[in-house]
């Protein structure tokens, strides 16, 4: 057996991240760029208003106040989308609106609060400052301006700078195709008719929305009956197109365990036992020419969850460039539960709100990896070292999120808010 750690790190020394493509900016979003994207113009791209109010010279209103008010002739009206070019007589003012061109010869903006607000002769009952609500052409970015770094992975602020200087392609890693295979002659798919001896496919549904919500394509392509052939042509079909193979089931110790049969001595494909419980029995290695990564993962419905966060997701995630740790976190256990000796252990558990404002962790379900029940309840994995052999109530946990914690927070948030509601109606 080897340890989570050497097995994941011998799966991470595998993957190459994915060359980069030069892609539209509209379809890059949540994609990782290769190179520092530059801007060719500047931001603002004229000097223009920030403010609804007049377009004046400061000359003309020399020692203005409330009590000195002044008024000046308007010339007229600069609003949004104005192409501009119009010129500020000295002793006049344009009424201007925010974004709008600011004319020549103007070097302050008074904001409409400050006057009068009349259309043709303005009072005006301030002195602005020198550039007064002017924003500078280029004071936010100028031409060669490196506005998003290489290896930043879009979102949307920066999609918003990158169209405002008009940049329309970036060099972006391209996400992961990753092509999903459960096996299994026992299997049926999701709607199907669930004969005797028979269960619905899950895992094939469970590694789509993992996948997905990790931020890839998943093709989850159907299950597989136990079939040296059909399992062969269906896995080398896939060599040419797929970024990533995950399949589950077929690679225990069971006289049909076709997946490791097959794959066994292909590429640099590893079957190997690894201390974790659930989870223990494991294949990795990159196949074919494109040398796509395959994940054999065991086909328990917990075994394969598990191993996707502890192995796959990670993986995934070098592939295509992006810097993120595990969803980790703390908790304290609720109550105490045994653990697998000498092996790893991956227990679900239900997450509430402990009094010291941190998590408080309970075992969701049986221990069972075949579980599912229990899996539905589960708010993270709580992880436990392979020499523990069980988890005393009160102490602390590491914790394997299975949701973006501000979905779990904001859950106890609201069960928190219900039972104070109770509590009040209970007493008055
Ligand atoms: P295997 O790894 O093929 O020996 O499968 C281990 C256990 O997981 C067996 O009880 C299978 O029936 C179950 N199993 C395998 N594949 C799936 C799947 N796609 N969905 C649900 N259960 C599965
Ligand atoms: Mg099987």
């Amino acid at each position: 057996m080897i340890t989570v750690e050497e097995h994941l790190e011998r799966i991470l020394a595998q993957i190459e991240p994915g060359a980069g493509v030069v892609l539209p900016l509209a379809q890059a979003h949540g994609l990782v760029t290769t190179t520092d994207v530059v801007s060719r113009v500047e931001l603002p791209r004229f000097d223009n208003s920030s403010m609804d109010g007049y377009a004046v010279r400061r000359e003309d209103l020399r020692d203005v106040d409330a009590e000195h008010p002044r008024l000046l002739p308007v010339d007229g009206d600069i609003a949004a989308g104005d192409p501009g070019g119009q010129q500020l007589q000295p002793g006049h003012v344009w009424r201007i609106m925010t974004g709008a061109p600011i004319p020549a010869g103007a070097d302050a903006v008074v904001r409409v609060e400050d006057t009068d607000g009349h259309v043709r002769e303005a009072q005006f009952r301030v002195e602005p400052d020198e550039g007064a609500n002017i924003r500078r052409a280029g004071e936010d970015v100028r031409p060669g301006d490196v506005v998003v770094r290489a290896g930043t992975r879009l979102a949307a602020p920066q999609l918003a700078a990158l169209v405002s200087c008009g940049v329309t392609e970036v060099e972006v890693r391209p996400s992961a195709r990753v092509v999903i295979l459960s096996t299994g002659d026992e299997l049926v798919p999701a709607g199907g008719e669930v004969g005797p001896g028979q269960i619905i496919d899950s895992n094939g549904p469970m590694l789509e929305a993992l996948v997905r919500e990790a931020g890839f394509f998943p093709v989850h392509v159907g299950h597989l009956p136990d079939d040296v052939g059909v399992t062969r042509k269906e896995i080398r079909r896939h060599l040419d197109t797929a970024d990533a193979i995950i399949t589950t089931g077929g690679v225990s110790k069971g006289a049909y365990d076709v997946v490791k049969e097959v794959l066994t001595g292909e590429g640099s494909m590893d079957f190997l036992e690894v201390a974790m419980q659930p989870g223990k029995p494991q294949g990795f290695g990159v196949l074919g020419k494109r040398k796509v990564p395959v994940f054999t993962l065991p086909g328990n419905p917990v075994s394969t969850l598990v191993s996707f966060e502890v192995f796959v997701r990670p993986a995934l995630l070098k592939l295509v460039g992006r810097a993120e740790s595990h969803r980790e976190a703390k908790a304290y256990a609720l109550e105490g539960w045994r653990t697998s000796a000498d092996r790893e252990t991956y227990t679900r558990v239900r997450l509430s709100r402990d009094p010291s404002g941190g998590y408080a962790a309970a075992p969701a379900g049986g221990s069972g990896s075949h579980l599912l029940g229990g899996l539905a309840a589960a708010d993270a994995l709580a992880v436990s070292g392979a020499d523990d052999e069980e988890v005393e109530a009160g102490s602390e946990v590491r914790l394997v999120l299975l949701r973006p914690r501000a979905e779990i927070d904001g859950r106890l948030e609201a069960e928190e808010r219900l039972l104070a509601e109770a509590d009040e109606d209970g007493t008055a």
